[in-house]
């Protein structure tokens, strides 16, 4: 009421009725509500511009700071995003991202005497690493082979002694043979098998526990054993192909052979890189 009085005092009215008086200071005081609230809003509104302002500054001091072209703001941001540990480098601009696709060219049932150097040599040329499921009982016959695959970086797995197909009466005999070709591969390069291609694919999970050993199957099966057709076999794996795909091919044929030459030839120039099947499989 005293504010109401200076009011009375300040602003002089006609003096003719009390109701007019009383509307008029009512319509002053919503006036001064009404200013009060629009500069609250405008002391708001500024400082938040400000605010902004503020942080847009730091951060073009830290562009300059940090040499960061104004291009590479998201990462920037993603990299803020990260565990606080990681620190955010620049990347070149022109920098693009190798295509990296895997893939796995193997052999089985060899090593084959008339076939095999032919396939090391081609290998050896285009610099190419296999894999190779070899039998005990061939290991056996062609232990330098076995030493020079091993000493050509190729990896060197496990084809059961006499290419046995386990079934339901010869568990233990399948194991026996799996473990003598181990040994036989062993007496050669010094290293045991940890890979295994089961004849026909045929396995038992419980063999992984009893034999420490990783079974190995495949994705591209040419049946190249059965057409001994270059073009046919290399046409199924190239149209097959694809990132960590495993390719299963015999090192006893010369048809397969020349097949895994125009193989390898066309699929490193489609962008894939031949791997054993160890990176494959855990890499
Ligand atoms: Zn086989």
């Amino acid at each position: 009421m005293q504010e109401s009085g200076k009011l009375l005092i300040f602003f002089p009215r006609p003096a003719y009725t009390i109701v007019s008086n009383f509307v008029w200071l009512v319509t002053m005081k919503k006036i001064r509500n009404y200013i009060i609230l629009f500069d609250v809003l405008l002391l708001l509104l500024l400082s938040g511009m400000w605010a902004e302002r503020e942080a847009q500054k730091a951060f073009s001091s830290y562009m300059e700071q940090e040499n960061v072209p104004a291009m590479q703001t998201d990462h920037i941001h993603k990299a803020e995003e990260n565990t606080e540990e990681s620190e955010y480098v620049p990347e070149d601009t022109n920098y693009v991202e190798p295509e990296e696709k895997k893939i796995a060219i193997t052999f089985d049932d060899g090593p084959n005497a008339a076939c095999t150097p032919t396939l090391l040599q081609g290998l050896k040329d285009r610099n190419v690493k296999a894999t190779f499921f070899v039998t005990g009982k061939n290991v056996e016959k062609n232990p330098q082979i076995v030493q020079q695959m091993y000493g050509e970086g190729h990896l060197i797995g496990n084809h059961t002694y006499s290419h046995i197909q386990l079934n339901e009466d010869n568990r233990e005999t399948f194991k026996e043979e799996i473990e003598k070709t181990s040994m036989a591969v062993q007496e050669i390069t010094g290293e045991g098998t940890l890979y295994v291609r089961p004849p026909y694919g045929s396995w038992d999970k419980e063999f992984e526990k009893e034999l420490n050993m990783f079974p190995v199957l495949w994705d591209i099966d040419p049946k190249d054993w059965c057409s001994k057709d270059v073009g046919k076999i290399v046409e199924t794996v190239c149209e097959g192909a694809e990132e960590n795909a495993i390719i299963l091919l015999h090192d006893q044929y010369e048809t397969s052979v020349e097949a895994a030459f125009e193989i390898i030839d066309r699929l490193t120039k489609e962008g894939y890189e031949f791997v054993t099947v160890d990176k494959i499989l855990f890499d």
